[in-house]
């Protein structure tokens, strides 16, 4: 399989790329290097990798030969040209914070957010960076919030837990009109159900840990460039980084600054955990998905259920968009008991579907959203999210349907 070939689908790019790099001891997966030096025979080489001028590995910080293989991996799922990993999801997006703004930068963000991105961005405006948050499912506002020092446009695909869905490809053409970073979470939707790069994103971030990984047994993050994005433009490029191609300037100051300097990467063992993962990525999308739009059919049919969040249903409001740009509607959906019904209880009830926080997993989980992973925002900044107090957010996993379906109806008091 030569290294050229790259007409090959989805999942069996991500079986097999592995084996165009040098195949060590024929090895089928990519072995774990837990060394964190790397030596050199030639004391030159040491010096030429360490000035750039030739490929290598320096110090596990910096990059990693497991590592590298994952980045690849999903380089080649988002259609990227560059992938770094990071030790979380969150690291990945702190490491936009870290390596790309500076006091006196705007930011636009979506404000329907994963509720640590959400904090993030308000540490972030504690530091001197202006961050304006929109209702992203109309690109109009986007528009409304630009400044000149706007320097990046931050959206989710389907945000957790509402599943407001941005206004995806108009934000990318306004970010491309005007010369301005897209930055787009895929980790709901996951490459598989869509590339954030037809939509122009000029940076894709994806937890590793969610549907990519898929077994909930490894932290990762990852950052990749789809090589859209004109980073000759960018005023935050230091000079060392400039020397470099302009397309290379974006990834080369996002790996010194946010892994050399700060220190946030991956381990190889858990990356290796995560590639392993990642090979079944299309299958159980395609389950869950089909899961997950069944057990919002059949709550959203019950008259107990106050209301259903899944951009499966006709009734979401992006969901003519969702069809348009997604392969199918993801694993995630929440919904709200009529009142009186107490969340907890139900919660309570339920045999199959496991009380926890985490998304993407081979297992169905469930979470009072408010009294959780939201509780610290209070009240107001809720409802301004559009999460009820009774919202329960299911990450719906590859069972078999029939129980789900039987699990979540016979919980209904
Ligand atoms: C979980 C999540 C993150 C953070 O990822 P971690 O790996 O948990 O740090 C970021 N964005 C979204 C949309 C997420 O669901």
């Amino acid at each position: 399989m030569s290294d050229t070939k790259n007409n090959y689908g989805f999942t069996t790019t991500i079986l097999h790329n592995d084996r165009r790099k040098t195949i060590e001891q024929g090895s089928l997966h990519k072995p774990i290097h837990t060394s964190v030096a790397f030596g050199y025979g030639d004391a030159r080489q040491l010096a030429s990798v360490f000035q750039g001028k030739e490929p290598g590995f320096r110090y596990g910080r910096q990059g990693n030969p497991t590592v590298a293989a994952l980045e690849d991996k999903i380089s080649k799922m988002e259609d990227g040209v560059a992938t770094l990993c990071f030790g979380t999801g969150m690291a990945a997006i702190g490491a936009l914070a870290q390596a790309l703004l500076k006091e006196g930068d705007h930011v636009v963000s979506s404000s329907f957010l994963f509720g640590n991105t959400n904090s993030l961005w308000n540490t972030v405006a504690g530091q001197g960076t202006e961050v304006s948050f929109v209702d992203a499912t109309d690109a109009a506002n986007v528009e409304a919030a630009l400044q000149p020092n706007t320097r990046l446009v931050f959206v989710e695909t389907i945000a957790n837990p509402r599943t407001q869905i941005a206004d995806l490809a108009r934000i990318g053409q306004l970010c491309r009109e005007r010369g301005i970073l897209y930055v787009v979470d895929n980790t709901m939707t996951t490459p598989w159900l869509f590339r954030p790069k037809a939509v122009g994103a000029g940076l894709v971030v994806n937890s590793l840990t969610k549907s990519i990984g898929g077994h909930g047994m490894a932290l990762g993050g990852a950052l990749t460039d789809t090589g859209l994005f004109d980073w000759s433009t960018y005023p935050n490029i230091a000079p060392n980084f400039r020397k470099q191609p302009p397309a290379a300037q974006g990834i080369a100051q996002l790996r010194a600054k946010s892994l050399r300097d700060f220190g946030a990467s991956l381990a190889p063992e858990a990356a290796h955990h995560i590639a392993v993962g990642a090979e079944t990525l299309a299958l159980r999308m395609e389950r869950t998905s089909a899961n997950a739009l069944a057990l919002a059919q059949m709550l959203e049919a019950d008259p107990r259920v106050a209301a259903v969040h899944y951009p499966g249903l006709a009734s979401h409001p992006q969901h003519a968009l969702a069809t348009d740009l997604f392969r199918a509607y993801g694993s995630l959906f929440s919904f709200e008991l009529k009142e009186g019904i107490d969340c907890f209880d139900y919660l309570n009830r339920l045999n199959i579907a496991i009380p926890a926080s985490n998304l993407g997993d081979t297992r169905t989980l469930v979470i009072p959203v408010a009294h959780t992973i939201f509780f610290e925002m209070g009240p107001e900044r809720r409802a301004s999210m559009g999460i009820a107090e009774s919202l329960i957010r299911v990450s719906v996993g590859i069972e078999d349907t029939a129980d789900l379906v039987e699990d979540f109806r016979s919980a209904l008091p």
